[in-house]
């Protein structure tokens, strides 16, 4: 058995990636590095460079807050609060603060082995272990002995990891097509394994084993979900797939994915977290479904035979509420509509009009119901769906091509929404401020940002759309993810995602992005989605050029 290797190669080769701008190169970089390792490794490596302490759905974290580390660094390095907010307003970035201090410690360990990716991640594991009472003193500790025996440059990495702030550029499909050249996959074999499995890391390893090109699906393993392209009316739908298809409500619910083998059933949510305790209702409505299956639909709150609104469906998420007053105050129902795999085989390469025959006979014995869907033809018959879909309280349409294949991960062309308003935006928060008047004393304005490249750059600046309540715990939650607190302001970690609706885009020099959105109001707080899933700046790009009216600021 080979030995783990040293991280300081991985740190080396990242801090290489970070330096060049051509995507060539980064691939290139990694996959050489990738090659010379043993499965194990291969599997840390990867994970690692997509910024991921865990595995890409793990139901336990192993990030540490910015407060943890900060006072790990001071304790190892002696370096003082001043010193240490100095560098960060020079870099902006955690890791480089570690790399900076690291260079002088207070205390050595006794014995410096070198750490390995293997020891790293073992020390991951015991970060996601550590729960409940002690767990703060356990987790510093556990941080405590990783900077110690680290090198600046492994500790700048460890540190960026546990932030999830790598800053790299190696983007998923980058990262893809690494694991790919290193192990000698082809693009579609690469794709497939990758989609399957979900998570880079878990993508590499099997690569690095040679058993990339067998990964078959298999319950209680979450694949990604199946996305729909946005059009803004009946009449692009119409002509774009020009034939009969499918016009499925769209549900205003959370998106799950839903698993059943032996018995048991279990729901993953569009990151691929499993939170089938936050919806006993759907596992309860498969109780007496027979076979093995993975379902694709949404869980909706649902009573009287209407949609409730979906803000009801928030607390529940984070695991705030008793589920038997949830379940009384906005009942959860499950609309499939469509099956992924049954009784041992795939189906996801089957046409819909096949899967929908499957999804109905999966469905027998169950009290989960189908997406309502018409077949239509033509705009007016499109139109008109749509009108039905809303009246019964609905957003709007996804259309379906009956012929399409269940394209995992992907937004593909098969599927495409139409909803009623101007787009919206899935921005994160980056900043805060106390509010005034009747909002003095909570955190109510909020800055936010969209994607560019692994960066982010802000567009806007929100005061309305939530609710005292929501208020009040947003302004629980910033608090806690506060990186620098200015008094009145606060630079917080980009994890907390929002939709925003606004009127218009425009360029702006107010914003970094270099684009302001108008007028914009929070729609709702996702908590489905995670920092990967907020819009990108080439969006924002593309819903301004689209308007008819244009203004630029500058
Ligand atoms: P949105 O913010 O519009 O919900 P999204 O970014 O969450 O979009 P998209 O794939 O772009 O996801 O849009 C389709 C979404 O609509 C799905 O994620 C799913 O949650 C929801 N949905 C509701 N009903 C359906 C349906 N019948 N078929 C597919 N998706 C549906």
């Amino acid at each position: 058995m080979r030995q783990s290797v040293p991280l300081l190669g991985l740190a080396q080769t990242l801090e290489k990636v970070r330096g060049t701008s051509s995507k060539k190169e980064k691939v290139a970089l990694l996959s050489s590095y990738l090659k010379g390792l043993r499965a194990d490794d291969a599997r840390v490596a990867a994970r690692v460079a997509s910024g991921r302490p865990s595995e890409r759905g793990s139901k336990d974290e192993a990030q540490v807050g910015y407060s943890t580390l900060l006072d790990v660094l001071r304790e190892v390095t002696g370096a003082t609060s001043e010193d240490i907010s100095k560098i960060y307003l020079e870099h902006g970035d955690l890791g480089e603060v570690a790399e900076e201090v690291l260079g002088e410690k207070k205390e050595q360990t006794l014995f410096s082995e070198q750490l390995t990716l293997a020891a790293l991640d073992e020390a991951f594991q015991k970060l996601r272990a550590a729960k409940g009472r002690g767990s703060a003193a356990a987790k510093r500790g556990i941080v405590k002995s990783l900077l110690l025996s680290a090198s600046p440059l492994e500790g700048k990495y460890i540190v960026k990891v546990l932030t999830g702030e790598m800053r790299t550029g190696l983007v998923s499909g980058l990262l893809e097509e690494a694991v790919a050249s290193a192990y000698g996959l082809s693009k579609a074999e690469a794709a497939r394994a990758h989609m399957v499995l979900g998570d880079v890391g878990a993508f590499a390893g099997k690569a690095a084993a040679g058993e990339a090109g067998r990964i078959a699906m298999t319950p209680f393993r979450p694949v990604n979900f199946m996305l729909a392209e946005p059009f803004a009316s009946a009449k692009e739908i119409a002509e774009h797939f020009a034939k009969k298809v499918y016009a499925e409500c769209k549900y205003d619910g959370i998106r799950a994915q839903v698993h059943r083998s032996d018995g048991k059933v279990r729901v993953y949510s569009r990151r691929l977290e499993d939170v089938t305790t936050s919806f006993p209702e759907v596992v309860g409505a498969f109780e007496h479904a027979k076979g093995e299956f993975i379902l694709d639909g949404e869980a909706v709150p649902f009573a009287g035979g209407r949609p409730l609104p979906f803000q009801l469906l928030q607390r529940r998420l984070r695991r705030m509420e008793d589920f038997e007053e949830a379940r009384k105050k906005a009942p959860i129902t499950y609309f499939a509509f469509d099956i992924l795999y049954r009784d041992g085989k795939e189906t996801v390469d089957l046409p819909l009009a096949e899967r929908r025959r499957l999804l109905g006979r999966a469905l027998a014995g169950s009290s989960a119901r189908t997406a309502e869907t018409v077949d239509v033809r033509g705009e007016r018959e499109i139109q008109a769906a749509f009108r039905r879909s809303r009246d019964l309280g609905y957003e709007g349409l996804v259309v379906k091509d009956p012929e399409s294949v269940y394209a995992m991960g992907k937004r593909g062309s098969g599927w495409v929404k139409l909803k009623e308003e101007l787009d919206t935006l899935d921005v994160v928060i980056v900043a805060a401020e106390y509010g005034h008047g009747k909002r003095a004393g909570v955190i109510s304005d909020y800055t936010f940002a969209v994607r560019d490249g692994d960066m982010l750059k802000t567009v806007g600046k929100a005061y309305s759309g939530l609710t005292d309540a929501e208020i009040e715990e947003m302004t629980r939650r910033l608090k806690e993810i506060t990186v620098r607190d200015f008094g009145y302001r606060r630079q917080v970690r980009p994890e907390i995602v929002v939709e925003v609706a606004f009127d218009s885009v425009q360029r702006s020099g107010r914003h970094d992005s270099g684009y302001a959105l108008r007028f914009p109001r929070i729609k709702r707080i996702r908590t489905d989605k995670g920092l990967g899933d907020v819009d990108t700046i080439e969006k924002v790009e593309r819903i301004f050029s689209g308007q008819k009216l244009k203004v630029d600021e500058k």
